[in-house]
């Protein structure tokens, strides 16, 4: 298929008036969500569609996470498609480097290149209740129309800088961890990296190896467990290639260590306490061991809330590198950045060239998730929405209101176990309901609100049940939390419930009517 971009705004209208949009399926972006869309869609036949990506290549979060030591810490025989099970990585956890090649391998593998739209960005969306097709605004005002939307723009995309007093009066180097200088040589150099989250965890060890100097600044611990990490020995790779059914083995027991730290752990806390509290016992031992005999630090390091209230991680180095004359834990208050370096609040000036931030992103504030405006059939903005009526979605996929649109990253979808799952779940959701319109000869679909509704009491009556609502979160600090207090991020079920409920949810839950231009 030969894809025809943006329409003149003149022949789009026309177009528009007819009842025809310019693609049966507009994808934003061309991250894991959008790929694993797409070929959703092809595998389905359905080819009348794009990927609107932002920036110059797929890969999304693993095109541009760049500091060194990404890798994933989820292990890579989990953390990739069911579909595209690779007997050749690395390590038990890849390098970030491993998985944007593992994106653009899959990206052509599966024919996906002549649907991207690369430095594209969406400004706008807005759905057109008569002709039931969504206006989408695109940079410089371009207009494009869609009959759905799937929205695959990830969650961690918007780097956050700190709010911190001074910090635009640095005059030395300054990155944040999600826009990686390479160009920036930190050897034999004094540095404060600012956050002490997954990044930060990954990213110290490393750069504890080159700098004369690094303080790091912690403002509240993370847990840290032991990482199972280790090279995948090249005779373990050939049998893997050879027997495909020890790779899928290998998955099963990655995924259900997955499944019982990242998600049984967390949302079934009431049920089962003792797998949190095993977690934290592992972390104290980790920490120990790294860094014997430092009391001291390990009254800095550990947390004081539950393990689960804000993302763990896993490393065997980042504790260790505490130990070094050279690295220190500065968790005296911030005051304000100077032009050479870092205050605190008892009056030490931390002089340093190089500043870090791993500040983290922004996640459940206005315009990121997504991020540009989608005005439903309410004439309003999802992101306010969400903001007035608190974060909501039917089964992390649709609301009402917005029909047509689909989120791969929604209130309540992320599947703890891997990224890959819940994309797999939201992407046959949508995909699902796509045909049944086509099958219906409907032009609109759109979740019933009694269902959505129903949908929504029952999250929060498991909410209830989650290590966020027992276990001392308020101290964490947790991007999980948003402002109404309640923790959208992550889907209270399993993910054998989750993939269960994507593939049978009725399709009657929706409602499905057609546009009276194309009667
Ligand atoms: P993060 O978890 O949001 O951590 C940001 C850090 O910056 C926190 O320690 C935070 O402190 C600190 N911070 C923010 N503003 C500050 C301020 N004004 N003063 C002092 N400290 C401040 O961000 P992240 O480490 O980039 O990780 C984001 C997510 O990326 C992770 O949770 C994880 O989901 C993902 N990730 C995944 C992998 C992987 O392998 N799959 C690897 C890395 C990251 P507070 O905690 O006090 O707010």
């Amino acid at each position: 298929m030969t894809v025809s971009y943006t329409k003149s705004i003149n022949q789009t209208s026309n177009e528009h008036q007819s009842g025809k949009p310019d693609y049966e399926v507009v994808i934003i972006g061309a991250g894991i969500s959008g790929m694993g869309t797409a070929i959703r869609l092809l595998a389905e036949k359905m080819d009348s569609f794009i990927i609107l990506e932002r920036a110059s290549g797929v890969g999304g979060t693993w095109r541009d996470n760049q500091y060194p030591g990404i890798a994933v810490d989820i292990s890579s025989f989990t953390y990739s498609f069911s579909f595209e099970q690779s007997p050749n990585w690395s390590r038990f956890f890849a390098p970030g480097k491993d998985l944007h090649n593992y994106t653009k391998r899959v990206g052509a593998k599966y024919g996906l290149y002549p649907y991207m739209r690369f430095n594209t960005s969406v400004s706008r969306a807005e759905f057109d209740s008569v002709n039931h097709v969504w206006k989408i605004t695109l940079d410089e005002g371009e207009i494009m129309t869609a009959r759905h939307i799937v929205s695959a723009t990830g969650g961690l995309i918007s780097p956050k800088d700190p709010d911190i007093k001074g910090l635009d009066t640095f005059e030395g180097e300054k990155l944040h961890t999600g826009r990686w200088d390479h160009n920036i040589d930190m050897k034999g150099k004094r540095v404060g990296v600012i956050g002490t989250g997954a990044t930060a965890v990954q990213m110290v060890p490393e750069l504890a190896k080159e700098v004369a100097h690094l303080d790091v600044y912690q403002r509240t611990p993370i847990w840290v467990l032991s990482k199972p990490d280790t090279d995948v020995p090249a005779w373990l790779k050939s049998a893997l290639r050879n027997v495909p059914l020890l790779l899928s083995g290998l998955r099963v027991v990655t995924d259900l260590f997955s499944e019982a730290v990242m998600v049984i752990s967390f949302l079934y806390y009431k049920q089962a306490p003792w797998i949190a509290q095993s977690a934290e016992k592992q972390g104290v031992q980790n920490m120990q061991k790294q860094l014997p005999n430092r009391q001291d630090l390990w009254d800095k390091l550990e947390p004081k809330y539950g393990f689960g209230c804000k993302r763990p991680t896993f490393s065997n180095e980042y504790f260790e590198t505490y130990g070094r004359d050279y690295v220190d834990l500065i968790t005296t208050p911030i005051d304000c950045i100077e032009k050479d370096g870092i205050r605190t609040k008892d009056g030490e000036l931390h002089p340093i060239d190089i500043l870090i931030l791993a500040t983290g992103y922004r996640v459940f504030e206005k315009g990121n998730l997504p991020s540009y405006e989608v005005i439903g059939t309410n004439g309003q903005d999802i992101g306010e929405f969400w903001e007035q009526e608190r974060h909501q979605s039917y089964l992390g996929c649709t609301v009402p209101k917005y029909p047509n649109f689909y989120t791969i990253l929604g209130p309540y979808s992320l599947l703890g176990t891997s990224y890959f799952k819940t994309v797999e779940c939201n992407s046959l959701h949508a995909v699902r309901c796509i045909k049944e319109a086509k099958k219906r000869n409907a032009t609109c679909v759109e979740v019933k609100p009694e269902v959505h509704q129903e949908y929504f009491e029952e999250i929060h009556k498991r909410q209830a049940n989650t290590i966020f609502m027992n276990h001392n979160c308020g101290t964490a600090n947790s991007y999980y939390f948003d402002v109404h207090g309640d923790a959208p991020m992550l889907r209270p079920s399993t993910t054998w419930e989750a993939a269960w409920r994507s593939r049978t949810f009725s399709l009657n839950n929706y409602s499905y009517t057609k546009a009276k231009v194309m009667a």
